[in-house]
């Protein structure tokens, strides 16, 4: 579940742990599941018994499931110590984890938005932003889907009120707690890939979403998923998502280019038809937007072609990725322009392993 495969094995991590042992330091990070802490492997706190730690290959992934960052070690940074601003900054979310910092609180504090935000981006190598929705993600996703129940939910997660909680889980899954339990048409789960967490969403129909964890786009396809089906997102496991795991895993190894597990995009007639199209471009292939706008029939329309392509609510799967632009350059992704080149180098590297892969990987 967790990119287990990069990272050492859990016995000499934990005794890299327990020996604080630097040359680990960057290899792997570890949440105290006790604290909800994650931590450096050289911490100066107490070390944690094995039963309580779980490992991570990057800060990120902790964040996911649901850790905080330890405020003694600054696991997020790289050497240098974080500016003063920024360590306030941090206390804030941690103050309101499920809720949101908003321009005119930090102005309040006498932090300039602005340069608050820079300076983030700067220091820790993502946005504020992403910062916060990951831990508010974290957070509700870890809690829920350990089964917790609300009450005891909120206290773990260090929610300083129900409601806050029930807010938070509600901005993100669109249902309260309590009602997610025993209705829920729609699973979502985190899938860990080398280009970071992703959120997959399926029912018995097929796969709905599968969205980069630190794009701002999965706050509004979520609810748009909740509305148009009607029903709600709740965390749990589903066919369709263990087989999105499996074919994930392939693809990122090199050994599946192809995917075969049912999709079930939502939306409009257009976006439908974008998105099929899409479907038809091989990997390892590329079409500009020129090439979409004649096979849907109107030559004119490359900017409603860039748009559909831009809601696209199933990455990787549904290709929006091999679509560049004439010249041959990248443009335009939602996921992140380092996304879409890393996902183009990889298939061409492993477009003759994976040659017409249905399934390699032994059918397991
Ligand atoms: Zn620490």
């Amino acid at each position: 579940m967790k990119t287990a495969q990069l990272l050492p094995p859990f016995d000499t991590m934990y005794r890299a742990l327990l020996g604080r042992d630097s040359s680990f330091e960057g290899i792997f990070y570890v949440g105290v599941r006790t604290t909800g802490i994650f931590c450096r492997p050289t911490c100066s706190a107490k070390k944690p018994a094995r039963e309580n730690v779980d490992f991570f290959a990057t800060p990120t992934e902790a964040l996911h499931d649901g850790y905080r960052p330890c405020l003694r070690c600054h696991p997020m940074e790289n050497g240098t110590p974080a500016p003063p601003l920024l360590q306030r900054l941090q206390v804030e979310v941690e103050r309101a984890p499920g809720g949101r910092v908003t321009d005119k609180e930090l102005a309040a504090l006498s932090i300039d938005p602005s340069t608050a935000r820079r300076q983030f981006k700067r220091h820790y190598g993502m946005t504020f932003q992403a910062y916060h929705r990951a831990r508010r993600m974290g957070l509700a996703l870890a809690n829920v889907r350990r089964g917790a129940r609300v009450e005891e939910a909120r206290t773990e997660s260090g929610f300083a009120s129900e409601s806050g909680f029930r807010e938070a889980f509600t901005r993100i899954f669109g249902s309260p707690p309590s009602g997610a339990k025993e209705r829920g048409g729609l699973f979502a789960e985190r899938i860990e890939t080398p280009l970071g967490t992703m959120l997959a969403v399926a029912d018995d129909t097929g796969l709905r979403m599968l969205e980069f964890g630190d794009r701002r786009a999965l706050e509004r396809e979520l609810p748009l998923l909740r509305q148009r089906l009607r029903t709600n997102v709740v965390p749990g496991e589903h066919r369709h998502l263990e087989q999105t795991r499996r074919e994930l895993t392939e693809y990122f190894a090199g050994s599946r280019l192809r995917f075969t597990v049912p999709l079930a995009p939502v939306g409009s007639e257009f976006q439908l038809r974008a998105w099929k199209i899409l479907q038809s471009i091989p990997p390892a292939e590329t079409r500009s937007y020129l090439w979409m706008a004649q096979q849907l029939g109107i030559p004119g329309a490359m900017r409603a072609v860039g748009r559909a392509n831009g809601t696209n609510m199933i990455a990787v799967i549904i290709p929006c990725h091999r679509v560049i632009r004439a010249d041959g350059s990248l443009c335009g992704y939602g996921g992140g322009l380092w996304r879409k080149k890393w996902l183009l180098d990889h298939e061409q590297r492993h477009r003759g392993s994976a040659n017409g892969a249905k399934i390699t990987a032994g059918g397991k």
